[in-house]
């Protein structure tokens, strides 16, 4: 647990570049020069368990995505199987997808709700303002 609890993503550096949605778009870019995430250019890091971002390699010199690389994934079973190395990932790490289901579906929920209420005010406001005809007035008076 100590070594493989955590994703990489988890514990990398260039996470806040993520968070805020930042990503190197080219290994040139400017992105890439100022160290944003590299996410788009295939980082395996949200689906990879491992400690490479903390222990580093070579006595703690370095890891693939400090020296501006994505994680290939390659402490996860089968990674080579699991696409080309340089294409983005295209599920999220986090439940973000079913999130935005349910908040979509929230949504939809609500907004039949509130056309049921401004349904039901409406007719209350039509049946409140009802047409007084010659004939009404003639009754009441
Ligand atoms: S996608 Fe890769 S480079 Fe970006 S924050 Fe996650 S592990 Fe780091």
């Amino acid at each position: 647990m100590v070594f493989f609890g955590k994703s990489i993503h988890d514990r990398c550096y260039r996470r806040p570049f993520y968070d805020k949605g930042l990503f190197a778009e080219t290994f040139d870019d400017e992105g890439a020069r100022k160290g944003w995430c590299l996410y788009r250019l295939g980082c395996k890091g949200p689906m990879t368990y491992n400690a490479c971002a903390t222990t580093k390699w070579n006595q703690g010199t370095s890891w693939p995505v400090e020296s501006g690389h994505g994680c290939l994934g390659c402490s996860e079973p089968n990674f080579w199987d699991a696409g080309g190395f340089y294409n983005a990932l295209s599920i999220p790490d986090s439940d973000i997808t079913r999130q935005a289901a349910y908040v979509l579906g929230a949504g939809v929920a609500l907004g039949a709700a509130a056309g049921a209420i401004n349904r039901n005010k409406q007719s209350k406001a039509a049946s409140a303002h009802e047409t007084v005809t010659i004939d009404d007035l003639d009754k009441k008076s």
